[in-house]
């Protein structure tokens, strides 16, 4: 653990952007999707925040053991958790804990559907359905539809709880004919074949982050953002007009400040410094989440150009400043991104990654402090 290199999250921002989403999603529900512990921010405390806060009631992850720690960390939370990926349907063992402890799994495979029609004691169980549209990942292939249909009826439902899909590409700017609006008239199809076979449809849903910022497929009942709750655009260049505030702050404190000339072999490797400056050394590296990409990294702070020089330690960064900010010294604080400056989209396309990726690869010797 570290004391004194930490994820601030603010709560605060969290409501605030949750007050963004509403203005956009006015007639839907909102699926909170949750997984990888809360995109980095702390499943439990981000859960716990949401259902009491902003009244939020549904919780998606993506893996049964997600789902698990939800319910084992707040044992009292009387909130609706969704498993949309990895199910574990096909084992007898982790197919009871959804019983157990009130998990709804979201169905998107045929053998793993019809397990769960047949089995007394889910009937019970609202059935919800991914389909695959396009994506050709997760989900009820279209080809299959007749087969599902079938299943359904046998077991004596008439009634689908939730029906959805995911887009694969619907951070980039959508066009009339292109492959998200292709998907989702995939989507509006098979809900008409079900219809017309008598399965009646309680509530659907398709829109990510990418989606709800284009305002595209809000007609179904519920969305399901993840990313831009966290205060990032999920689309890839600045068309969205999305004004989320990053909830965290990614902090650590510079250890030490070493004057370097051109020339000196510089950490692991030996890097050859290339000009003379100052190396200031944060104790964070790729044990903590700032992944070997970082190497290289062109960026600002306190208003001068830095680069990371060399690679990256598993404890230590060392990072080039060619004009020493004054406050540049021990103890000064150092950040890579910051919910004031706003510069993680800016970070992450520096660094050829996405947001998604720096908030989750924050590891646990991080500790996460909130504020409100
Ligand atoms: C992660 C996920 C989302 C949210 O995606 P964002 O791009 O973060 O908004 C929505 N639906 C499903 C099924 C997901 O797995």
């Amino acid at each position: 653990m570290r004391y004194n290199s930490e994820l601030v999250v603010n709560l605060g921002l969290l409501a605030h952007n949750y007050q963004l989403l509403k203005k956009l999603t006015k007639n839907n529900e909102t699926i909170f999707m949750v997984k990888a512990d809360a995109y980095g921010h702390g499943i439990k405390e981000i859960v716990y925040y949401a259902f009491n806060e902003l009244k939020i009631s549904r919780f998606g992850v993506a893996s049964l053991g997600e789902a698990m720690n939800i319910r084992e960390s707040l044992p009292t939370l009387n909130c609706e958790i969704w498993v949309f990926s990895d199910t574990e349907l096909d084992s007898e063992k982790y197919k009871e804990y959804y019983l157990d402890y009130n998990i709804i799994p979201v169905i998107h495979d045929l053998s793993d559907l019809q397990n769960i029609l047949d089995d007394k004691d889910y009937a019970r169980m609202p059935i919800v359905i991914k389909i695959d549209t396009g994506m050709y990942r997760l989900g009820i292939s279209e080809s299959d539809i007749e087969k599902m249909i079938s299943l359904i009826k046998e077991s004596g439902r008439s009634s689908i709880h939730h029906l959805c899909t995911h887009f694969s590409g619907s951070y980039i700017k959508l066009k009339n004919g292109d492959k998200t609006s292709r998907q989702y008239e995939k989507f509006l199809k098979i809900k008409e074949v079900l219809h017309d076979s008598g399965i009646s449809i309680e509530e659907s849903s398709c829109a990510n982050s990418g989606a709800i910022e284009q305002g595209f497929s809000l007609d179904e009942s519920h969305v399901r953002p993840g990313l831009m709750l966290y205060g990032p655009s999920s689309t890839i260049s600045s068309f969205s007009q999305w004004q989320g505030k990053t909830i965290s702050s990614f902090k650590t404190k510079i250890m030490k400040v070493i004057e370097v000339k051109k020339g000196m072999p510089i950490g692991y490797g030996g890097h050859v410094c290339g000009k003379d400056g100052y190396v200031a050394y944060v104790p964070v590296g790729y044990g903590d989440g700032i992944l070997t990409y970082y190497s290289g990294l062109k960026h600002k702070y306190l208003g001068e150009d830095y680069q990371i020089l060399g690679r990256i330690n598993m404890d230590l960064t060392a990072i080039f400043f060619e004009n020493r900010p004054p406050e540049l010294k021990r103890g000064s604080e150092f950040f890579f991104w910051d919910s004031t400056n706003n510069n993680i989209a800016e970070l992450s396309a520096q660094l050829k990654t996405i947001p998604y990726q720096l908030f989750t690869g924050i590891t646990s010797r991080v500790p996460r402090r909130y504020i409100n």
